[in-house]
């Protein structure tokens, strides 16, 4: 009821009577002023008018289950949505909520990590207050080599989100991250449980950097947030359900060819490392090279110095520019 409270005070611009409440829910005068209670102590700014009802008068960056599901708008990704204060990874939650049958589209949602990962067990900055953790479990009947494609269906959902919100052009750097002014706004990490030629289930993370002022000293060269690119405080609960819907959208387009060709030209368009010289770190051995972009497999096409067309798979790999970072 207190999401579909905060959705009716969202979507009207005047009062809404407490009987107008009380009638839709089936519920008592002080059931309704409970749950106006409650929204008040979260953070939003409730105006109460004697004879006139309710009315919402500032809707801060409040982060609870309430407000994500009042702003999503999708059809199957985030039905259900497990929103912790703290959690060790909303990744190894999720995968634990897949081996109990936990469904498709859950989404897992969480205000700090104490454990954020990376790939290749790197460490992912979590602190609470300002930055968005989510992770989607999913059980996509696709044979399991076609799953790491879905990091790539979610970079190009991630970004799609942020410019919807905050008008802001974010760009990719393959495979995974998301950049902003040549630094690092979001990492996105996919791990998965299959058996030899089926998928149990995936799941995708997304650590986004919304509201920070600061960075530790380790990472202030290469990461950023959108607050310290564009000076202004985002909601990040408007943010989730943007990014989660074009991800709904891009999922299903990836589903009808089980490839990247339906989103492999704004994919290309996004990637900040498209027609510009790399470095490509494999493990034990590292080249420069030319960056074309990726193919419908989500590999990237790049040119040796010797002019050999090489398709990396991203895996072990990371791509770095040439001077820097991008
Ligand atoms: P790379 O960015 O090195 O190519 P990657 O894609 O493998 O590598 P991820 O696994 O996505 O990187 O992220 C882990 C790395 O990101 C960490 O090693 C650290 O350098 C950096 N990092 C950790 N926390 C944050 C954060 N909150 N914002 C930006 N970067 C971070």
């Amino acid at each position: 009821m207190k999401s579909e409270i905060l959705r009716l005070l969202k979507e009207s611009d005047t009062y809404i009577s407490g009987q107008q409440l009380c009638d839709h829910f089936h519920v008592s005068r002080t059931a309704v002023w409970k749950v106006i209670e409650q929204l008040k102590k979260e953070g939003y700014e409730i105006e109460a008018v004697r004879n006139k009802g309710y009315r919402l008068t500032c809707s801060p960056d409040v982060m609870s289950k309430a407000e994500i599901e009042s702003l999503l708008a999708t059809q199957w990704v985030g039905k259900k949505v497990v929103y912790s204060a703290e959690i060790d990874s909303t990744n190894t939650q999720a995968k634990a909520a897949g081996e109990q049958g936990e469904a498709h589209g859950t989404l897992f949602v969480a205000d700090k990590q104490n454990a954020g990962k990376g790939r290749r067990g790197r460490v992912w900055e979590s602190p609470a207050g300002s930055s968005i953790y989510m992770t989607v479990l999913l059980r996509p009947d696709l044979p399991p080599v076609k799953a790491p494609m879905l990091t790539l269906v979610m970079a190009v959902s991630v970004a799609e989100g942020i410019r919807q919100v905050t008008g802001l052009d974010t760009q990719i750097k393959w495979p995974n991250d998301i950049v902003l002014n040549k630094k690092k706004i979001c990492g996105i990490l996919t791990e998965m449980s299959t058996e030899i030629d089926y998928i149990n289930y995936v799941v995708i993370g997304d650590g986004i950097n919304v509201n920070q002022d600061t960075f530790p000293e380790e990472l202030s060269e290469t990461a950023t947030s959108l607050k310290i690119e564009s000076g202004q405080i985002y909601r990040r609960s408007e943010l989730i359900a943007s990014i989660m819907k074009q991800f709904e959208k891009n999922y299903e387009i990836f589903l009808e060819t089980e490839d990247l060709s339906g989103i492999q030209d704004i994919y290309n368009e996004m990637l900040v490392n498209r027609g510009r010289e790399v470095r490509v770190l494999e493990p034990g051995n590292e080249y420069k090279a030319f960056a074309e972009g990726i193919n419908k497999t989500g590999e990237l096409i790049v040119r040796t110095e010797a002019g050999e067309e090489k398709h990396i798979f991203a895996g072990e790999v990371s791509v770095r520019g040439i001077y820097g970072y991008v």
